[in-house]
């Protein structure tokens, strides 16, 4: 097995994109088994999955990223991808999760500052930014490092494009790849690599995929700041009363997007399968099922 950082590398050299899946601990201890019911039945291995780290301040164990993402290693040998989010910890306790993290055999962290809680006016200042994580991490030299990037910027930034500035910073500080906020605009993921590169961002930049499967989705996605394309719009608009149809159209409108980000010679497709079967099944028999 290998760290992620060296996947993006020998499927650069192969000439093919890094297909990898995001998953969240389910609430439910019964809704563990289905994910790993889901991978059992997987026609192809995705090259790595990652696993959310849920809201900031919880402890590991709550968290349950861990206990999956050393399953998804250790019991089906993929490569697994820790989220984790530093903005309501101290140094000290980020150091002892990221040494669970390594005695677990988890080799790949994709370091993120995380959201300010609403209303929290006191918490440790030790991890302002990712930057900060990310060279905590960097310091231990057994971790492949990814982070976060927002082709449309972030939701607490003024500008509506990502800051170069703070992405470069990142990459400065050990970040080996980056994974960016889902977008339904291929544009504003072109826009982004243009910009890095011309700033000498060199490591991969993985475009994210949130496939639409409802309209209440459509309602809790306003607060990741993607714009909806007005082709979407319609979509949804055609098929809001008939919930099946709506979940075809919107993996058919994800399919198109990533055919074309593969066409434009892609690095890497991150899906967010938001633990949905059929997200994970279909974008594995496409792009990965020989
Ligand atoms: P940062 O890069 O630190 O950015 C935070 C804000 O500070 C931005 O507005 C940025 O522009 C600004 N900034 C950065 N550097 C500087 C600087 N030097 N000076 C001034 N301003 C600066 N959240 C979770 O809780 N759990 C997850 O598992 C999770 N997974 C994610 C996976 C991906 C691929 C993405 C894109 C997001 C994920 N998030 C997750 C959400 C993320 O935690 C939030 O978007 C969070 O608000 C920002 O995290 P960041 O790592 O991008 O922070």
């Amino acid at each position: 097995m290998m760290k992620i950082g060296n996947i993006y590398q020998q499927a650069k050299s192969e000439k093919r994109p890094v297909i990898s899946l995001e998953i969240f601990p389910p609430k439910r201890p019964t809704g563990i088994e289905t994910i790993f019911q889901t991978i059992d039945k997987l026609t192809a291995k995705p090259d790595f999955i990652s696993v959310t780290y849920g809201a900031a301040g919880n402890t590991l164990r709550e968290n349950k990223t861990l206990e999956i993402a050393s399953r998804i290693k250790q019991d089906y040998g993929i490569e697994a991808l820790h989220h984790l989010t530093a903005i309501m910890n101290s140094r000290e306790e980020i150091c002892r999760i990221i040494a669970e993290i390594k005695a677990a055999g988890i080799e790949n962290i994709l370091a993120l500052r995380g959201d300010i809680p609403k209303g929290a006016c006191d918490f440790p200042e030790d991890f302002q930014y990712a930057k900060d994580l990310i060279a905590e991490i960097a310091r231990s030299n057994q971790f492949s490092i990814g982070a976060a990037c927002y082709p449309e910027g972030h939701i607490d930034q003024k500008a509506n494009r990502e800051n170069i500035k703070h992405l470069l910073e990142k990459e400065q500080q050990g970040a080996n790849f980056f994974i960016s906020q889902l977008f339904f605009d291929n544009q504003a993921f072109y826009d982004l690599l243009d910009e890095s590169r011309k700033a000498r961002i060199n490591v991969p930049i993985a475009a994210g995929i949130m496939p639409i499967m409802s309209v209440s989705q459509v309602e809790k996605m306003i607060f990741f700041g993607a714009s909806l394309p007005v082709d979407l719009i319609k979509l949804i608009h055609r098929y809001q009363d008939t919930p099946e149809d709506l979940q075809k159209a919107g993996l058919e409108y994800s399919i198109n997007q990533i055919d074309e980000l593969i066409e434009n010679g892609a690095s890497g497709i991150h899906v967010y399968t938001m633990n949905r079967p059929i997200i994970a099944n279909t974008i594995m028999d496409r792009y990965k099922a020989k």
